[in-house]
């Protein structure tokens, strides 16, 4: 079925995963069916005592579902056949086909996944990282797209680039966690809402899908290994700081003044620094932890010694910590990197100011790990998709 070639650790790997036998008519089911992946226990208790069936068999099934990752009701040896026969009538499982594979020098494996409407999306395993956002560190973690395409036009992010095509379904989010494990043959720990999308702007199903991650019915993972990281949707912020889960926050923040922030986040001109600012201090008193900044370093753009110091000033506000990212340059797109000598020149004045503060060189530069650059490439070449899905 799928080639295992990419768990080579060390080595630059680059395949391509193609002809997956019987996956074609199982995707195409997919469209017709609800995913079992897209309800929550309660959801499914609901359905199945619509259908005549007692509440109880819902968590035998997650347990098949999540525990032991069945993706056929048949093998669902503790259920009576009748339940089996129904499950398969009404429901389909997530169905993502991967069509492309890249894994680095340090290990981050990027997958390219192709969903039933033929759409595709990125999600990007990154093993060991230092502790960015969590307490733990992120021993596994995971960059999980939310859309396909994105509306919001950040001008350095490839993911842009073709617009928005369509929110994901609660089973395409949840389903991109269950692949991962399945190809690296790896648990994942952490889990950021970092990859091709705004999370905000699919908020109904992002909860829904952070629901069934964390649930010790589903996948397990602890709500405080979860960041989700928007470009600065404020009102959704709010909403986001109402949920009980007591997930993180990280802002795309990559300008600390309204004038450079809107140069490079159209989305500013939506919501400006200061409606900003405050949805991030609702949002750290409600739930009482410490944001994150993004700061993505362009030359000439957001690098200079005053752009260091309005970010300083931000970040005091409201206590966040800021990460700051060395651009990875995107094909197509002017933006360069700064120098490193730079590099450290911003970082000592946000040190001086007394703001906590990391600098990520980031892994996986060396496989255009910036959101929405695998899709492209892959988009760009269809006769290639043709020959491999
Ligand atoms: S950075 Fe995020 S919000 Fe901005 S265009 Fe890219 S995917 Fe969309």
């Amino acid at each position: 079925m799928i080639k295992k070639g990419h768990e080579t650790r060390l080595e630059r790997a680059y395949f391509d995963v193609g002809g997956i036998l019987g996956e074609d008519e199982r995707m195409q089911e997919v469209s017709a069916k609800g995913s079992i992946h897209a309800l929550s226990l309660s959801g499914l208790k609901e359905r199945l005592s619509g259908l005549g069936h007692p509440g109880y068999r819902a968590e035998q099934i997650f347990k098949w579902v999540y525990e032991k990752r069945v993706e056929d009701f048949e093998s669902m040896s503790n259920l009576p056949a009748d339940l089996r026969g129904t499950l398969g009538d009404q429901f389909s499982f997530h169905a993502s086909i991967p069509v492309r594979v890249l894994g680095s020098e340090d290990t981050t494996r990027k997958y390219l996944l192709k969903l039933s409407d033929g759409a595709l999306i990125e999600t990007v395993l990154i093993p060991a990282n230092p502790a960015l956002y969590g307490e733990a560190s992120d021993r596994m973690t995971l960059c999980v797209s939310t859309q396909v395409g994105c509306a919001y036009g950040c001008k350095f992010c490839a993911s842009g680039l073709d617009g928005w095509s369509r929110n994901l379904g609660v089973d395409e989010i949840v389903g991109q966690v269950l692949r991962a494990e399945a190809l690296s043959g790896e648990s994942v720990s952490n889990l950021v809402f970092m990859g091709m999308g705004e999370p905000l702007a699919n908020f109904a199903n992002l909860i829904g899908a952070l629901e069934i991650l964390n649930a010790p019915w589903g996948v397990g993972i602890g709500a405080r290994r979860m960041t989700i990281s928007t470009s600065g949707l404020a009102p959704q912020i709010r909403m986001l700081a109402e949920i009980p889960l007591q997930v993180r926050l990280a802002i795309s923040l990559h300008g600390a003044t309204d004038e450079v922030r809107q140069q490079i986040m159209p989305v500013n001109r939506k919501y400006p620094l200061a409606s900003l600012l405050d949805a991030c201090e609702y949002y750290s008193q409600r739930k009482k932890q410490r944001i994150t900044f993004e700061y993505i370093l362009i030359e000439g753009v957001n690098d200079r010694r005053e752009d260091a110091l309005a970010l300083v000033d931000v970040a005091r506000k409201v206590d966040a910590k800021v990460n700051c990212i060395p651009y990875n340059s995107v094909e197509g797109l002017d933006w360069k990197r700064p120098r490193e000598d730079r590099q450290d020149a911003f970082m000592g004045i946000l040190k001086k100011g007394g703001v906590t503060s990391t600098i990520r060189r980031e892994k996986g530069h060396d496989i255009a790990a910036a959101c929405g650059q695998l899709r492209r490439q892959k988009m760009a070449s269809t006769e290639e998709v043709a020959k491999e899905v």
